[in-house]
């Protein structure tokens, strides 16, 4: 299966720039994901790839064919591009049946009709929807009309699968299963795949790779674990690892290999990357479940006083909302007695380990 690579593209819309200079690779028999919030660019990403729509700079490659180049006036229509690609509304006809939607890619292609029997059954197959040949779409629950979606997509065994949102219509246990089904299929089939969503733990729980976008540009690509262990940078920490994320500015104090920031939250003794060792201001993010809270004052460094403001019982744990100074610390306790009450003052510790320092850098906040 080929690789998908994309070279600075850009797109705009009117005197908007939606695409901004977005490099990235999705590589062979890979899932990756484009990951952002709403309105950064994904789906016109994809569609760009598709060839649904026609960006204004840039290179498209799909394996060893140039699919679009703004320089080479090369743009080759979707239908030649090998591309299967599924829709968050399905886009599955209700006039037809089961077997007529899947079987369509395939009569306009003119294939023979056994052919496409074959073709229509192997597909209806994989996503087990076998024996609802002559179903009317209508008759689908969500679940199957997402599967019919995904059938008519592989019917004509294409190189490249794009997923727009495909599971947000679905409700949450029925998102989890196509979730575990769906990534089963593209391990079996290793057809090259770029799955759009704004969901962080879909990204996280179905990709080998993850493209971060914000405001139409990569902010960070990796392995799920890599980003989510390593933030390399605030977009990342707050959008991906819902890290606390506070100013801070370094001062002269040291102590062993900790450099004292004063933060918004207070003083807290973090160990600098090397890079950051020259900036006076930088962010000190943590996080929720490496924030310990308790009544009495702990020992250590980084302990800071605050008062809950608000108390989140989420059953795996309780999350509470500290106020510190005039900032808000969000902690999550996972420990059996948790029984802090709104208005109770406790004690934080942030401990140096896990205190990251990052970068300031405005263009990489998270709205
Ligand atoms: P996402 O999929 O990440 O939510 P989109 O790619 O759909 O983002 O949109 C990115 C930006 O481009 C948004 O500001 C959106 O309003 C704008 N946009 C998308 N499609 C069009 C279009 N056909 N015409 C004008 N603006 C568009
Ligand atoms: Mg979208």
């Amino acid at each position: 299966m080929p690789e998908v690579r994309v070279e600075s593209l850009k797109k705009s819309f009117g005197s908007e720039l939606v695409i901004d200079n977005v490099t990235f690779t999705a590589h062979d028999g890979m899932f990756t994901t484009i990951l952002g919030p709403s309105g950064s660019g994904k789906t016109t990403v994809l569609r760009c790839i598709a060839g649904l729509e026609e960006p204004d700079e840039g290179e498209i490659w799909i394996g060893e064919n140039l699919v679009f180049s703004s320089t080479e006036k090369v743009s080759v229509p979707p239908e030649n591009r090998g591309i299967g690609m599924v829709f968050q509304s399905y886009a599955i006809w209700p006039h037809m049946t089961v077997f007529d939607n899947v079987a369509y890619p395939l009569q306009v292609r003119n294939m023979p009709k056994n052919e496409i029997e074959k073709r229509v059954k192997a597909s209806l197959e994989l996503v087990g929807l076998q024996g609802l040949e002559m179903r009317p779409a209508p008759n689908l629950s969500g679940g199957q009309q997402q599967r019919v979606a995904l059938a008519r997509a592989l019917v004509y065994e294409p190189k490249v699968l794009l997923l727009d949102e495909p599971l947000s219509n679905l409700d949450n246990r029925l998102r989890e299963r196509m979730r575990t089904e769906l990534k089963e299929l593209q391990r079996t089939i290793k057809v090259t795949t770029i799955y759009v969503t704004h969901d962080r733990l879909e990204a996280m729980a179905l990709s080998d790779e993850v493209a971060l976008m914000r405001r139409g540009r990569i902010a960070a690509t990796g392995k799920p674990d890599d980003l989510y262990n390593n933030p390399p940078n605030r977009f990342v920490a707050g959008f991906l690892c819902r890290m606390n994320i506070f100013l801070g500015k370094q001062t002269d104090n040291t102590r062993k290999d900790l450099t004292q920031i004063d933060t918004t939250i207070g003083s807290l003794y973090c160990k600098v990357p090397e890079a950051l060792k020259g900036e006076s201001e930088v962010m000190v993010s943590i996080r929720r479940n490496e924030i310990s809270i308790a009544r009495e004052k702990a020992s250590g460094e980084n302990v800071l006083t605050g008062v809950v403001k608000n108390r989140l019982f989420e059953g795996d744990y309780v999350e509470y909302h500290v106020e510190v100074g005039k900032d808000i610390v969000k902690v999550r306790d996972g420990g059996p007695q948790t029984t802090l009450e709104k208005n109770e003052k406790v004690y934080l510790s942030l401990p140096p380990e896990n205190c990251y320092v990052i970068e300031k850098a405005e263009a990489l906040a998270v709205e």
